[in-house]
């Protein structure tokens, strides 16, 4: 655009009439979300995301410039942003881009969701070109709607824009050079009337949503109590269950369903469900007090990873002010005003993630809208000493519900150690070694093991174990497949985001398919060394009373750091700093086991559990 265009375009803008409804209120009379875009289909109705009026707003308030939304499941800013993108033809045109984390999230979401609102609420602007509506690019007469992924040569194919979002900005691919915000920023500096909005969830405190929601005005919303009109944020503190919970220590899911109640911090009253609506949408977004971030900004010291330079690039080093017109909002799940996701959903996912370390990760992430806020893990010669149980090393302490075996290969030395569970999934390690080759493994997994004060001997269940294929695979294999899956080949997987807790794949091996487990390294060392060694999270993990000193010293060789990236955010990263972590990669792979057999249904066909009593 030539600054002579750029002029026309603001007299252009000028001239155009305000309009007397707010972009919100359009898009409640206009926008049809068909059933392509909603499993629910019916006209946009703001009063079930109130929250967004604040973030659709900001997009027609010159002074706003960004708008910085870290959101939990349901919030609804990604439909709200494709609101502020309808509404512009008629209102406000100027070139839109919105980056999805990756080109094949772009092409999913725009014929569902992009196609056919734009072309009913644009009716005049459309050029009548079929070609002119393409999964990347949507040219209207006035305007042009870019949809890319991260990390592709063609995000930006304007030069200016009136409009950018970024989209899932957590898992986007940055650049070495410039994060993907500077870029944006860069395009719409100079274009009079634009916004960049950055939204998504928030995966980790320090990383790089996080550190531009810092940048802004840190608004949380707040709703009135309907009893003494004080002003809450409705977050986990105010859920009250805990008089559900039944003698045994366990919860009946049900009543927790129907018998949640929120508690008003102010007047104590415990609110129902049907509350909440009225609520909300009476609420306001408030930026956090300035002593309460100065709070945070000190503790943020303390800690020593976040570095203030990336959500202040532009602004100096003091981000307890926040950039001028840059707005950050802040909402959870706790709002949600979705039948499927009430304050009784919402603590029964409290109450199933206090299990499970990984459930609760995930929990935050998605409903929290928080980010998650991980440490360093340091694995002190303490933690390892308290996990020693009350029985011997060979000897197994009870009738084991599954025994089993996870194997590591390291040159020509064999490495193993041998785990049997109980039934509350608590794992005992067993035995240990270091053997010279394959035969002798197949001695150590005949052994049998005496249960303590019985006359009673097991030895490792075939088909229950591990062995890591990370070094040699092809004769791992062979030993696999010659055994009949005695042991499954199996590998840690680097890449955090790629994978869940574990999954089954194939390869092709000597003409034909090999079964192995692909399992998240970085996810079951913290399921291991953080919950289970340093924080003792039931099910627990135990090791014999009489646990040498150098099998301890292999359970203390993993620390978890944190680590800044080439940008600068701040990323976990699992580190060896001891002499090995043999006989602590075979002990974390037994948690692989257990969540294999689990997720099989092994584990409730033994407690003789069927599927429909587990539900409840
Ligand atoms: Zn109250």
């Amino acid at each position: 655009m030539t600054a002579e265009d750029r002029i026309a375009d603001v007299i252009a803008r000028n001239f155009r009439p305000k309009p007397k409804y707010s972009v919100c209120e359009w898009a409640d009379k206009t926008v049809y979300l068909d059933g392509k875009a909603t499993p629910k289909p019916g006209y946009y109705d703001t009063t079930k995301t109130p929250w967004v009026r604040r973030f659709v707003e900001a997009s027609q308030d010159p002074t706003i410039r960004e708008v910085i939304a870290p959101k939990s499941s349901r919030s609804g800013f990604t439909e709200a942003f494709l609101n502020i993108v309808r509404y512009m033809p008629e209102h406000h045109p100027g070139h839109v881009c919105l980056v999805m984390q990756s080109a094949s999230k772009a092409k999913e979401m725009v014929p569902k969701r992009l196609h056919n609102t734009l072309k009913a609420c644009c009716e005049p602007y459309l050029t009548g070109s079929r070609d002119d509506f393409t999964l990347q690019l949507m040219k209207l007469t006035n305007m042009d709607v870019t949809v890319v992924g991260s990390g592709t040569d063609t995000w930006g194919t304007e030069t200016w824009y009136r409009l950018i979002g970024l989209d899932e900005y957590d898992s986007h691919d940055q650049t070495e050079h410039e994060t993907n915000a500077d870029l944006a920023r860069s395009r719409i500096r100079d274009v009079p009337g634009a916004t960049m909005y950055i939204f998504g969830k928030c995966k980790l405190k320090g990383g790089p949503l996080h550190s531009e929601y810092l940048g802004g005005t840190q608004e949380h919303y707040l709703v009135p109590c309907p009893e003494c009109e004080a002003e809450i944020e409705l977050c986990e503190n105010g859920l009250d269950f805990g008089h559900l919970k039944k003698m045994d220590g366990n919860y009946n899911m049900a009543e927790v369903l129907t018998g949640t109640r929120y508690k008003c911090p102010a007047c104590e009253t415990l609110l129902t469900e049907d509350k909440k609506r009225p609520m909300v949408n009476a609420g306001r977004y408030v930026p956090v007090p300035k002593d309460m971030r100065e709070r945070d900004e000190r503790k943020k010291e303390q800690r020593q990873f976040f570095d203030p330079r990336h959500s202040t690039r532009e602004g100096g080093k003091d981000h307890r002010v926040a950039f001028p017109g840059r707005v950050s909002l802040r909402i959870s799940d706790f709002y949600c005003l979705h039948d499927d996701l009430t304050w009784g959903h919402m603590a029964q996912k409290i109450i199933e993630a206090s299990k499970s370390p990984q459930k609760r990760k995930s929990l935050v992430i998605d409903h929290f809208g928080t980010g998650w806020g991980e440490t360093a893990a340091e694995i002190q010669e303490t933690d390892v000493m308290r996990c020693r149980g009350k029985y011997l090393r060979g000897t197994l302490p009870f009738k084991p519900l599954m025994f089993s075996c996870q194997v590591d290969r390291q040159g020509d030395r064999v490495k193993y150690v041998k785990t049997a569970f109980n039934e509350k999934g608590e794992m005992f390690i067993i035995d240990w070694g270091e053997l010279l080759g394959d035969e002798d493994l197949d001695l150590a997994l005949d052994k049998l093991h005496p249960v303590k004060d019985s006359t009673e001997e097991y030895a490792v269940e075939h088909g229950f174990g591990l062995y890591d294929s990370g070094f040699e695979e092809a004769a791992v294999f062979d030993y696999c497949v010659d055994r009949d899956y005695r042991l499954h080949p199996s590998k840690g997987s680097k890449n955090v985001e790629s994978i869940a807790f574990a999954e089954q794949k194939y390869k092709t091996h000597r003409g034909g398919r090999v079964y192995w487990y692909i399992y998240n390294d970085h996810k079951v060392k913290d399921a291991l060394y953080v919950y289970k060694i340093r924080r003792r999270k039931a099910p627990l993990v135990w090791l014999p009373e009489n646990t040498d000193a150098d099998f301890m010293a292999e359970l203390m060789a993993e620390t978890k750091i944190l680590e800044k990236d080439k940008l600068g955010f701040v990323k976990e990263k699992w580190k060896k700093v001891g002499d090995k972590n043999d006989y602590g990669d075979c002990v974390k792979k037994g948690l692989v086991v257990w969540h294999l057999a689990e997720a099989s249904g092994i584990i409730n066909e033994r407690l003789g559990l069927d599927k429909e009593e587990e539900e409840d």
